[in-house]
């Protein structure tokens, strides 16, 4: 009976992060492939990629409600490329983040580069990234759309008219 319940959850939980645009998670081989090459997992987010994937594998998605590794992704794809099964782990990590969103579980610290984002329109998560980056000799501001006050105008505008303004982040 139990192994039921569990298959019926397992089949609940894919279903929904396919649903979001997760595809291609009964592929996967838990090979870790992509974890070793995510640099957000090297930055300390580690449920991503792999982990993600096996969470959501024994059905386990309300326990993994508020967890934060899926706002550090960058979505630079190496995990997608290095996949030999042909899953696209960051899809899998994007959808569950818009699961998490619509259920309003959205980390602090992406509040935090939300924000930041609308100020400037680079976001990041961290807000000591101006002295992180002074330290090493670089200007405060990486050359983003915040030296451009039209461009920045036009970021606060998409940002404010988009569902994730209604939240009042910003
Ligand atoms: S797309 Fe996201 S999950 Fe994939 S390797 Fe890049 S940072 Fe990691
Ligand atoms: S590389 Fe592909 S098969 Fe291997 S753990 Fe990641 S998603 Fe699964």
């Amino acid at each position: 009976m139990s192994i039921t319940l569990t298959k019926e959850k397992i089949t609940a939980t894919v279903k929904i992060i396919t649903e979001y645009g997760g595809t291609g998670i009964f592929k996967c081989v838990q090979c870790g492939a992509c974890s070793a090459v995510c640099p957000s997992i090297k930055a300390g987010f580690p449920v991503l990629c792999r982990l993600l994937i096996k969470k959501l594998l024994i059905g386990q998605l309300e326990e993994i409600i508020e967890e934060p590794s899926s706002w550090a992704c960058q979505a630079c794809c190496r995990c997608s490329e290095v996949c030999p099964q042909g899953v696209k782990p960051q899809e899998v990590v994007f959808a569950f983040r818009r699961f998490q969103a619509n259920e309003l579980a959205i980390s602090t610290a992406s509040t935090t580069s939300l924000i930041d984002l609308h100020a400037t329109g680079h976001a990041a998560h961290t807000t000591t990234y101006r002295e992180l980056r002074a330290g090493v000799g670089l200007p405060e501001q990486p050359p983003t759309t915040v030296s451009d006050a039209k461009g920045l105008q036009e970021v606060q505008t998409i940002l404010e008219n988009c569902l994730m303004g209604e939240l009042g982040f910003y």
